[in-house]
């Protein structure tokens, strides 16, 4: 309990021998006053000290299945068609145990992660993350991550502006936060998902050059860069522009939250190429070591920082084709996953309860960690915090 809580429960029981002489009327009244005068003073509270998360930085692998991240490569698919060069493969990513394997893979995410953060969604051990929309592919998925809300009118990919309020475009309108929102996507459609055009939020997609007059001169040179490097995915960024905008910016313009939105994974399994989803995968999983390296280095992030990674959708598993695709037609495709590490969050590790959590939850778990409540303002449905990411024994907010 907080001093100012204790002092307001000392002068309450001084009230309290008053209201022990007052007729018994007038005592329900006074009651009833109390309980209202008690909330009012409570309620606040619980919002404002129930975190030491200041800052949040989420990261997204679209389309990246909960079933690499926690077997590590599959061996069905190193040795078919869908990989080439498989001595390669089997040097870098193979070991004998799934254990082992994932370590390989993801040794950022089966290390820091592992040891000082949560890991949900290894349905190995009956633990579910799931999207709840019926759809399985990114614009959906997206807006359910961010919104909170599982819209049937968001049901396809095409940059229509999101009538949805994200969780970005709240925290943005927040004392504190103002301006220090920032958004750095790969895929060009992310202006449109934050509707930008209304919340008025940065969000830099695509090939877009980074527009500030006070930009430093590593930002001007990646906005040159970023035009002579190869664009073999059309109008998506590839991810490594991506992310060294989003680490200079976090460097440089030191944002309350930021948000890095990467895609080659879904792209390389659209592509039916195994080596490069998992090369990929790889690489991210190097991206998110360095980005939480220097968030725990700065005196701006450390110990005040949660980072969340997570994905949009999943993908099949049901034959040897499956793994490229996702959608309503391809089934397990709404089987996800997301990890969480910050100072308000429990030691667990890869989480083992018998639970289900939805991407719905996120915004108001993103919300719930810097002391706000989201689901109450919103003007639309808003999934609850994931109470079990924030430890247990401060009060947390009823569902
Ligand atoms: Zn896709």
């Amino acid at each position: 309990m907080g001093l100012i809580s204790r002092l307001y429960f000392c002068s309450i029981n001084r009230v309290y021998y008053f209201f022990l002489f007052l007729p018994a009327k007038k005592q329900l009244f006074m009651k009833k006053l109390g309980l209202v005068f008690i909330a009012l003073l409570i309620v606040p509270e619980l919002f404002a000290q129930n975190h030491r998360t200041q800052n949040i930085v989420v990261v997204t692998l679209d389309g990246f299945r909960w079933q690499e991240l926690y077997r590590g490569a599959d061996s069905a698919l190193t040795n078919s068609k869908y990989t080439d060069t498989k001595a390669d493969i089997r040097k870098k990513f193979w070991a004998e145990t799934p254990e082992e394997r994932r370590k390989l893979l993801m040794p950022f995410m089966w290390s820091t992660m592992a040891n000082e953060g949560q890991l949900y969604g290894d349905r190995d051990l009956g633990n579910c993350d799931e999207v709840a929309n019926q759809y399985h592919f990114s614009y959906p998925g997206y807006n359910e991550i961010f919104t909170g809300f599982p819209d049937v009118r968001v049901n396809s990919n095409n940059p229509v502006p999101n009538p949805n309020t994200s969780i970005f475009e709240y925290l943005d309108k927040q004392k504190g936060f103002e301006s220090k929102v920032a958004v750095f996507a790969s895929w060009e459609a992310f202006p449109a998902i934050f509707n930008v055009n209304r919340s008025g939020l940065k969000v830099n997609a695509g090939y877009t050059n980074f527009e500030d007059a006070k930009a430093d001169d590593r930002l001007k040179y990646l906005n040159e860069m970023q035009h002579k490097a190869p664009h073999y995915l059309g109008d998506t960024r590839i991810d490594f522009m991506t992310y060294e905008f989003g680490k200079e910016y976090l460097k440089e313009y030191k944002p309350r939250v930021l948000y890095l939105a990467f895609d080659e994974t879904d792209d390389m399994a659209h592509a039916g190429n195994y080596k490069m989803y998992l090369t990929q995968a790889h690489q991210e999983d190097a991206y998110l070591k360095e980005l939480w390296e220097y968030i725990q280095s700065d005196p701006t992030y450390k110990n005040k920082t949660t980072l969340i990674i997570t994905c949009d959708h999943g993908r099949g598993d049901t034959n040897i084709d499956a793994w490229r695709n996702h959608g309503a037609g391809v089934k397990n495709s709404e089987q996800t996953w997301f990890a969480v590490i910050g100072p308000d969050t429990p030691h667990d590790g890869i989480i083992k309860t018998q639970t289900i959590t939805y991407h719905k939850q996120l915004a108001q778990t993103i919300a719930q960690l810097l002391g706000y409540d989201f689901k109450g303002s919103a003007n639309h449905e808003v999934g609850d915090a994931i109470s079990s990411v924030m430890i247990k024994d401060k009060p947390v907010l009823g569902k």
